[in-house]
């Protein structure tokens, strides 16, 4: 298959790209590298080195044979993406290319804006190019398990049945995002639906969980292929950060009670619920939706975890409970289904301490790179 990895050159991106070019797929990355840039904005980096794209995938070519195109360029030119599509006709558009910080997006107005702008208009003209340019094409989008929020009821996979008044039907699963990135998330699912619905275009938007991990069998393979690892209060999602505070013997700092529960995956499983999506394609016109997790924690036992697998390797660190920078409940239900793509073969990963102890180790190596300054929270949601 022709696939198109957008936002090939980040986190969950990279190794996703790596993986379907193992598999033999024909992979192209789009990415524009602004990550890149808000690190420097940010005044931030990854713990680890990264290479440029360049250099990634020249490495791929020299270790592999094979050979990952790059399109180096933004969604939202609308010139560049039409090249793209006509150079390359894919069989799968995988896209992650957005600005997928929560904390980033509340920044203040600008960030708010840019992140709606860059994300919903982003998706809108991929919708386009698929429809003038590669009908056919399997529009594989990244949403998130955050668009549906924390409801008091049962998280189902994108649709539930519903009665009222004495009639049934099926309807989009109410969403509740909890910032102006989640919000960007549902705006992009009701875009998407909409097209499959008056275009016929074939979609499957992937409710992914928080992804912790690092590396998988490709990255792996040499220095040059490493993927980022984001420890900051802006970009770090909760697992990654805990990791990196305990690597520099920083207290773990849980937000407010702790008691908030999310859905988490491995980066490992990202990738291979990818290639799922991509191989079983929807049906034109059909607006699929995948719940993308394996596993659900608390905040508080993820620190719990950290903190249990770091006291083992002599590290002992202790867990800060610090005011939450966000508005969120943290004392809420949570219960939510992910059948379809274990349905389709899904073998998780799960969180095991092995799993920690193996990042706490590449941390360790790294953290002379931890700029001290940016562990905690920087940004709040009032
Ligand atoms: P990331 O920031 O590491 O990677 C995103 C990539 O997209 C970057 O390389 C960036 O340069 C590129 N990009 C952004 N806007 C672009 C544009 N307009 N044109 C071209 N390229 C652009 O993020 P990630 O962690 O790899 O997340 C990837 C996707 O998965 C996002 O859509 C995110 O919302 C979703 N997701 C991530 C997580 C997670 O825990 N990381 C969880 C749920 C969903």
């Amino acid at each position: 298959m022709k696939i198109i990895v957008a936002g090939g050159d980040g986190f969950c991106g990279w190794p996703t790209a790596l993986y379907l070019s193992k598999q033999g797929h024909d992979v192209a990355i789009l990415d524009n590298l602004v990550r890149r840039k808000i690190d420097n904005e940010l005044h931030s980096n990854s713990v680890t080195p990264i290479a440029t794209l360049e250099e990634r995938v020249n490495k791929w070519k020299e270790l592999t044979g094979k050979e990952i195109k790059t399109f180096v360029g933004d969604l939202n030119h609308h010139d560049f993406l039409t090249q793209v599509f006509t150079q390359f006709k894919p069989d799968a558009f995988v896209h992650f290319a957005e600005q997928r910080s929560a904390p980033y997006s509340m920044i203040d107005r600008e960030h708010a804006v840019y992140t709606q702008t860059n994300n919903v208009m982003g998706n809108l003209n991929v919708l386009y190019a698929i429809k003038e340019l590669a009908p056919d094409c399997h529009l594989i989008k990244l949403g998130t398990m955050g668009e549906y929020g924390t409801p008091n009821i049962d998280i189902e996979e994108g649709y539930i049945e519903i009665e009222h008044k004495g009639r049934k039907d099926t309807l989009p699963y109410p969403k509740q995002p909890g910032s102006f990135y989640h919000l960007s998330k549902v705006h992009d699912s009701h875009n998407i639906q909409f097209a499959c619905k008056i275009w016929g275009i074939r979609a499957t938007d992937l409710n992914q969980g928080i992804v912790y991990g690092l590396h998988t069998e490709e990255t792996k393979q040499d220095p040059v292929l490493n993927n980022r690892l984001d420890y900051d209060g802006v970009y770090g999602t909760a697992l990654n950060r805990f990791i990196n505070q305990a690597a520099i013997e920083h207290d773990l700092t849980v937000y407010g009670s702790g008691k908030q529960t999310r859905a988490f995956l491995n980066i490992e499983d990202t990738v291979r619920c990818v290639e799922i999506a991509a191989e079983n394609p929807a049906e034109p016109g059909e607006f699929r939706v995948f719940n993308q997790f394996t596993e659900w924690f608390s905040v508080k036992e993820l620190a719990d975890k950290v903190q249990k697998v770091a006291k083992e390797e002599g590290i002992d660190v202790s867990i800060d409970n610090m005011e939450n920078p966000r508005v969120e409940a943290e004392d809420h239900y949570y219960s939510a289904v992910n059948t379809k793509l274990r349905d389709l073969g899904l073998e998780p990963h799960l969180l095991t301490d092995e799993v920690i102890k193996d990042m706490l180790q590449t941390v360790i190596d790294h953290k002379d790179r931890v700029i001290k300054d940016n562990v905690l929270p920087s940004v709040t949601w009032k």
